[in-house]
């Protein structure tokens, strides 16, 4: 479990869907976290957009897929 340290600021929410937040990332809560280069390097990302941004990606695959 993650301590929220930072109740200065009020709870701590993601900034982008507003779901609890795990990790401060450059002054800015994120739902989501992930370590690019092992523990020393973890970033913040919202899980929530992450997934619509997937999710529009495949559309758009599909799509040009249907019209070739
Ligand atoms: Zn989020």
């Amino acid at each position: 479990m993650i301590i929220k340290e930072d109740n200065r600021v009020g709870p701590a929410v993601c900034c982008e869907c507003g779901d609890d937040a795990k990790i401060n990332d450059s002054g800015k809560w994120y739902c989501g976290m992930e370590s690019e280069l092992g523990i020393f390097n973890i970033k913040g990302y919202c899980i929530k957009k992450r997934k619509k941004e997937r999710k529009n990606k495949n559309d758009k695959e599909k799509k040009f897929k249907q019209s070739n």
